[in-house]
């Protein structure tokens, strides 16, 4: 068993998404081309969403429904909403639905590359 050999052998370049340089992916789910891009992308989007201070006055409470109970979509338990991102109840849940996510998109890749292989 094993990848076929075209896949291992195929490098696959992408653009980083943050600095516009081209690399050579070691992961199909890498998007940046270096760790400091990655952590500065998510820097900023983190900034983005709420300036600083007002991370929990009433008006973004109310905004991300924070406090709320929501359902998390992976185990469906009913949980209190603490982060403005958050989705899933705890962090295992998150860990578990990324991953599965994860299994999924390399299943289909692998299906395609069946296509590919032949
Ligand atoms: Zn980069
Ligand atoms: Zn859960």
């Amino acid at each position: 068993m094993g990848w076929p050999r075209k896949y291992r052998e195929r490098k696959i370049t992408a653009i980083c998404e943050e600095c516009n340089e081209k690399f050579v992916k070691k992961q199909d789910t890498h998007k940046y081309c270096s760790p400091e891009c990655s952590s500065n992308k998510w820097k900023r989007l983190y900034k983005s969403v709420v300036p600083k201070g007002e991370m929990y006055s009433d008006a973004v409470k109310k905004k991300w429904g924070l406090g709320k109970q929501i359902n998390c979509p992976h185990c469906s338990k009913s949980f209190e909403k603490k982060h403005m991102t958050q989705k899933y109840c705890d962090v295992e849940c998150r860990k578990e639905a990324t991953f599965n996510a994860q299994l999924l998109k390399a299943e289909q890749k692998r299906e395609e590359d069946k296509k590919y292989v032949e």
